[in-house]
């Protein structure tokens, strides 16, 4: 019987829990486990909750819930023993069982019951599902080479090793849209009768196409068992395809298996006990991974379901998804539910926006995505023996793009021009948003009066924030590429062709693509990394997308770069990029080494279809980008130049004659001297201590201080226009004066390598949950900063 069906004051012991994975591990974690006693305590017919004792504590369940619990009562067990003994003892007369014995005979019975297990045989038409049944319960129902041979569903049942297998063969189907009766009726199947497990049968000469089903079934958080039949078929053909790498992948056992003789229907049926039992150690419920935008999406209208507390017979993820494809049998399921109409609103709010955005309909955009994650799970299990002719556009590109030979020279291209882009186009904007701000502050400086205000204004904020802003093209311009990489489909093949160097490092090859995003900004990388779905590599990715040099490092660079190297700034730059690369992957060997322990559980790389990202959509990523930017500046960069401006100017401003006097006399000077100990080996002054310094903000503060500190007076500022450097910017051309190329290039190194700014911290802490990662990224990216700088200065002053 059901616990819902329980009366007060009755016993019974539980047999098993039904429903999808979600739901059955929030029940067992309640308590209602397998063999666990049971008692009503509080179940009037019209009530809900129901309260249940389970050892001895009380629990209260609804009522739908606690019709996903099979239970034997005591009452029915003690009919069952009757029956059994009248059945040996051929006494007609009634036999007297008494309690003691009901009680001993129970845990037994319940035992035997739980070994009863209901399988679904899900899968397309033709793939092999009724020659399973048959062999399974040796029985003959007509097999045939077309589709539609099974309209409804056949039961069948048999014994093996101990356990009762009942069966139901349905009727084939490509999807579980409610498209047709077929579908239909394979999703009522499952989510009312809730069997145990569903085989899912596969026709192994076809993969592609039968995946599609399988995503599906994964979407519902079902217990799933997967044949890989025809798997003779595929032998025959010469190709080969790792099943166990397939299995991790998907979260569920592969078993190869052949059903026109026989060959491997036990072992599946061995397998079957395993996952029913909970023993098989590599089941566990994976996410499709729809992309970013799709899943976004996805997750607003779940969170919605949820919080309405809706839908209790599928997993939410699945209801939701079905939503989205505009799925008319679950509409009508929330109409039932949702009485003010608004989740329907909303879904139909998030469609119109996708569909505006990216011009293609959202429905058509997930399928596109699911067929995305079987291409890139495939793309590692399976091996033709020789290519076919390829036709599709998606897989002529791919053959070029991700060929062995091919794919890493044209990454090495890509990349190449995104930079020569981000650094040389953007030069143009650059000098001009730097003449602006150059005419800006001559004309507040002569329309003002002279005075602390007049000096904050113009040393402070125009001369702070001014250094940092100049760089707004040369970041919207690299977010322009990276958003073109992403949404084109590229980057994921670019994480392809770095899958195995990655693994050398111990990681995974999307990890690569929240590091190439870590050129941006390491703070949507980092969040990046959630698509990692295992734990290992995502901490150590998260770990050292630090080292990857992010956009606001670019002021700093330039503005030393084009101090000291002008006319060796691309080699520079492209060494610093590398040198952050490689102690990426130096680290990332050592943490997975030393550091984080465990093994390191495979999942798909999806591999979506390429599009042409829509003009929208690119461009909203990058603004974006530039938004958040422009609102740094508005903010914490202001804030900090205004702070780093007065402590500099204070204490007792009038009282000394010279700038530079002035500035060793101020706060700033007495901090910066203080550190200077620490940071001589690296080869750094105060100034330049006190400005590394405060990039712990953020790491744009690095040259709006220098900007403060180097700038600070007009007496420099003619010094500077006297001398004839090769440079651009005002910035640059007093740097010039004050410290030496070796200083410079130190400065370089320890700029790249050291701490996170705090915004990367905190991310660093929400992502990976606990305080001391983002602790440990701290000091270990301090530490290897302060050494790399220190062996480049000290070298180097003995070279030169
Ligand atoms: P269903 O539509 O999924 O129920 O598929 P059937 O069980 O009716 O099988 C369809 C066809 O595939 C029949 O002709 C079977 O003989 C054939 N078939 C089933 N399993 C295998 C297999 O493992 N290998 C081969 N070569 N053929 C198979
Ligand atoms: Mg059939």
């Amino acid at each position: 019987m059901l616990l819902s069906e329980l009366k007060i004051g009755e016993k019974a012991i539980i047999i098993k829990v039904k429903g999808y994975g979600a739901f059955r591990k929030r029940i067992m974690e309640m308590g209602f486990i397998k063999g666990t006693e049971v008692e009503a305590i509080l179940n009037a017919p019209m009530k809900d909750p129901v309260k249940y004792r389970i050892m001895n504590f009380e629990v209260s369940l609804r009522r739908k819930d606690a019709e996903n619990i099979e239970v034997i009562s005591l009452q029915e067990a003690e009919e069952e023993l009757r029956n059994e003994s009248k059945k040996t003892s051929n006494n007609q007369r009634d036999i007297e069982i008494t309690d003691i014995e009901t009680e001993k005979n129970i845990i037994n019975l319940a035992e035997k019951k739980s070994k009863v297990i209901n399988v679904a045989l899900v899968g397309n038409p033709n793939c092999g599902k009724t020659s399973i049944f048959n062999i399974a319960t040796n029985a003959h129902e007509h097999v045939g080479n077309y589709s539609g041979v099974t309209v409804d569903e056949k039961q069948g049942s048999f014994e093996y090793n101990g356990y009762t297998f009942l069966l139901t063969d349905l009727p084939g189907t490509y999807s579980l849209s409610a498209y047709s009766p077929e579908e239909l009726y394979v999703r009522q199947h499952i989510t009312q009768k809730k069997p145990d497990i569903i085989l899912n049968v596969l026709d192994s000469s076809n993969l592609e196409r039968n995946l599609y089903l399988t995503t599906q079934l994964i979407d519902m958080d079902l217990r799933l068992v997967i044949a890989l039949n025809m798997f003779d078929e595929l032998k025959k053909r010469g190709d080969n395809l790792d099943y166990n790498q397939l299995g991790k992948l998907l979260g569920c056992p592969c078993l190869p298996t052949s059903a026109r003789n026989g060959k491997g229907v036990k072992e599946l049926f061995a397998k079957i006990i395993d996952v029913y039992e909970g023993k098989d150690t590599l089941t566990h419920h994976i996410h499709v991974n729809h992309g970013e935008e799709i899943e976004k999406r996805i997750k607003i209208l779940r969170n919605s379901i949820k919080e309405h507390g809706y839908i209790d017979e599928m997993s939410s993820r699945f209801f939701a998804i079905k939503l989205l494809e505009n799925d008319a049998q679950m509409e009508r399921k929330l109409r039932g539910l949702d009485t003010d109409g608004d989740i329907l609103e909303q879904r139909n709010n998030i469609s119109k926006g996708f569909q505006n955005e990216f011009k293609t309909n959202l429905e058509d955009a997930i399928t596109d995505a699911k067929y995305g994650f079987i291409r890139g799970a495939l793309k590692e299990v399976y091996h033709k023996s020789k290519e076919k002719n390829i036709n599709k556009i998606t897989e002529q590109i791919d053959a070029a793009v991700t060929n062995r030979y091919l794919g890493f020279p044209l990454f090495i291209f890509f990349m190449f021009v995104t930079f020569f882009c981000t650094f040389f186009l953007g030069q143009y904007p650059m000098d001009w948003i730097d003449s602006l701000f150059a005419w800006l502050g001559e004309t507040v400086s002569n329309n003002m009066p002279d005075g602390p205000f007049k000096d904050m204004i113009v040393d402070g904020i125009i001369n702070g924030v001014g250094s940092v802003i100049v760089f707004l093209p040369n970041i919207l311009i690299l977010y322009l590429f990276i958003s073109f990489m992403e949404d084109s489909g590229y980057m994921a093949r670019a994480a392809f062709i770095m899958d195995k160097m990655m693994h050398k490092m111990g990681l995974h090859g999307k990890s690569f693509i929240p590091m190439i995003m870590g050129f941006g900004c390491n703070v949507p990388a980092i969040m990046a990394t959630r698509t990692i779905e295992d734990r290992k590599s995502r901490l150590i990715t998260m770990l050292i997308i630090p080292l990857m040099s992010c956009s606001a490092r670019i002021p700093i660079y330039l503005i030393l770069v084009s101090a000291f190297f002008p006319s060796h700034a691309a080699l520079i730059l492209l060494l610093l990029y590398f040198l952050g690369m490689l102690l990426a992957v130096v680290m990332a060997k050592i943490f997975s080494r030393f550091v984080i322990k465990g093994e390191s559980t495979p999942f798909v790389m999806e591999l979506p279809p390429y599009r042409m990202p829509t003009a929208k959509a690119i461009i909203r990523h990058t603004w974006e980008k530039g938004k958040q930017y422009l609102r740094k500046m508005a903010t914490i960069i202001l804030f900090a130049s205004i702070l780093v401006w007065a402590l500099g100017y204070y204490p007792n401003h009038n009282n000394f004659n010279t700038p530079k006097e002035q500035m060793e006399n101020s706060y700033l000077g007495k901090i910066g001297k203080t550190i200077e100990p620490v940071m001589e080996p690296c080869g750094f002054d105060w100034k330049q201590s006190v400005s590394l310094l405060s990039g712990a903000f953020a790491k744009e503060i690095v040259a709006s201080t220098m900007g403060v500190l180097y700038a600070s007076n007009q007496e420099s500022i003619e010094i500077a226009q006297a001398e004839e450097v090769d440079s651009d910017l005002r910035i640059s051309k007093i740097i010039h004066n004050n410290m030496t190329p070796l200083s410079a290039f130190s400065m370089l190194i320890f700029v790249l390598l050291y701490m996170p700014c705090l915004a990367t911290v905190a991310v660093i802490k929400g992502e990976s949950g606990k305080w001391k990662w983002a602790i440990f990224t701290v000091c270990y990216t301090i530490c290897l900063a302060w050494v790399c700088s220190t062996l480049v200065y000290q070298i180097g002053s003995l070279i030169l």
